[in-house]
């Protein structure tokens, strides 16, 4: 497993074709690195098209939800099933988007984890405090609330398959970004969480850090050995941003 991470949320942005010219913008100028495995999630309707173009590269595909349920009447979802065929490696499940504005509990959370392990396809499970729960000093039992439910019931062996993904809510989409300190003592935090209830070996645990990433602060962040990489929105929206957020991961 490469030992940096870079994700690229699109969040609701491209249509198919502006999607296309993105990703060819992204190819015409990324070169990979051994150590850096670099993701992208489009919208739903324009995976198909962003999959065609990355088949023959190493970047790998990501949705950004997914339906708990394989199939059946469920209006307007996408199951697991779905998405693997349509190529996705990855799938962003507990976004604080998809919590806040769309009411998604740690328990449906859960079941959406469950559901993608089954099918092979690895979440991306984001955690994060809000700031008055930050300014409450709650930040670590948010964190451990969202970890014990987000994870219930998985079997150990499929834990290394999770990368979590530390998004404080405060600094989603604000351009203020957790400094290297705030983030590296929640990423220690949810380490030790995680090594200790799940008895698993350090390095089998992806940690990237979500909230205002910019090529600007990406050098900083990435000092920090408990930062593995990034989940990237606005900055992964700039083929050169993001691109350069892959190479400080390679460089650092
Ligand atoms: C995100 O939505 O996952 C995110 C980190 O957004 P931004 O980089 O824009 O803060």
């Amino acid at each position: 497993m490469p030992n940096r991470f870079i994700v690229g949320n699109w969040k609701m942005h491209n249509t198919i074709s502006q999607a296309e010219t993105l990703i060819r913008d992204i190819l015409a100028i990324y070169r990979p690195h051994p150590s850096v495995e670099l993701a992208v999630a489009p919208p739903h309707v324009a995976l198909q098209a962003v999959d065609r173009l990355l088949a023959p590269t190493p970047i790998t595909l990501a949705a950004q939800n997914v339906c708990a349920k394989d199939e059946g009447a469920f209006t307007g979802e996408i199951s697991p099933p779905m998405l693997k065929e349509l190529g996705c490696q990855y799938v962003i499940i507990g976004h604080s988007e998809r919590r806040h504005l769309f009411g998604e509990s740690d328990e449906a959370i859960n079941e959406k984890i469950h559901a993608a392990l089954r099918h092979d396809l690895q979440p991306i499970f984001c955690i994060g405090e809000r700031l008055e729960e930050r300014e409450a000093g709650q930040t670590h039992s948010v964190i451990q609330h969202q970890l014990q439910t987000g994870l219930a019931g998985l079997e150990p062996k499929n834990l290394g398959k999770v990368t979590i993904a530390y998004e404080p809510v405060w600094a989603i989409g604000t351009g203020h970004a957790a400094t290297v300190e705030q983030a590296t003592e929640v990423h220690a935090a949810i380490r030790s969480y995680l090594t200790t209830h799940w008895n698993l070996n350090s390095e089998q645990i992806r940690i990237l850090y979500g909230g205002s990433v910019s090529a600007d602060n990406a050098h900083a962040l990435f000092q920090s050995p408990h930062i593995n990489g990034a989940l990237v929105g606005k900055a992964c929206l700039n083929s050169e941003s993001f691109v350069k957020i892959a190479k400080i991961a390679a460089l650092d």
